[in-house]
């Protein structure tokens, strides 16, 4: 019976944790990785989520994952909330917990926990969910992404590793545009304060 109550209470936390990255419109190898169900499950659980949740719209993403680094930087408005991104996989110790080879089901949960509040954060979905999954394997390799310092506002923010040139921050940036244009920018949440050194400029903003 005890190992009945085990077996249902992992099963549990695999389907519970799949049907929320499916809310969020990851990938089949995504959730398999994180959860180790199989393809036919999480194709059986997109069903079941799209009949009981109607009124929410979802896609499901075939084709390749996202790879390409530049879609970070590509404007002002990505590059900040890359580094939010960034600053949370820091505070949350998830770029460790790749590195250690940490149980998937457990930093799959975490990773959840650090998009949603980014949404929150941010006010925005601009960075898919796919595409955060990809930075934070980006950012626990160390390759493509590294940190710089911005020469207006000396913080810090994610940046090209291979660029030359002397950008200030997406936030800087930010500020710099027309109004009309800040219209699609991300929300600058006062409330958001720092509390640690390690996070980006992105986060200490607002401070
Ligand atoms: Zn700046």
């Amino acid at each position: 019976m005890h190992i009945s109550n085990e077996r249902y209470f992992a099963d549990r936390l695999r389907h519970d944790l799949a049907l929320r990255m499916i809310h969020h419109e990851a990938r089949t190898c995504t959730i398999r990785t994180c959860t180790g169900l199989t393809d036919d499950r999480i194709r059986r659980l997109y069903q079941t989520y799209a009949t009981h949740m109607p009124a929410v719209p979802m896609r499901r993403h075939r084709g390749k994952s996202p790879r390409q680094i530049a879609f970070f930087t590509r404007n002002p408005r990505i590059q900040f909330e890359a580094s939010l991104l960034a600053g949370l996989f820091v505070a949350f110790g998830l770029i460790n917990a790749v590195r250690n080879g940490a149980d998937p089901l457990g930093y799959g949960s975490l990773f959840c926990d650090v998009y949603e509040t980014h949404v929150l954060l941010s006010g925005s979905r601009a960075v898919s969910f796919e595409h955060a999954w990809f930075l934070l394997h980006l950012l626990a390799k160390n390759v493509g992404l590294g940190l710089l310092r911005c020469r207006h506002c000396g913080a810090h923010f994610l940046d090209d590793r291979t660029t030359v040139l002397k950008r200030g921050c997406p936030a800087c940036r930010l500020k710099a545009l027309p109004r009309r244009q800040l219209r699609h920018a991300p929300v600058l949440l006062p409330q958001v304060r720092p509390h640690t050194r390690s996070l980006p400029s992105a986060v200490r903003l607002s401070a």
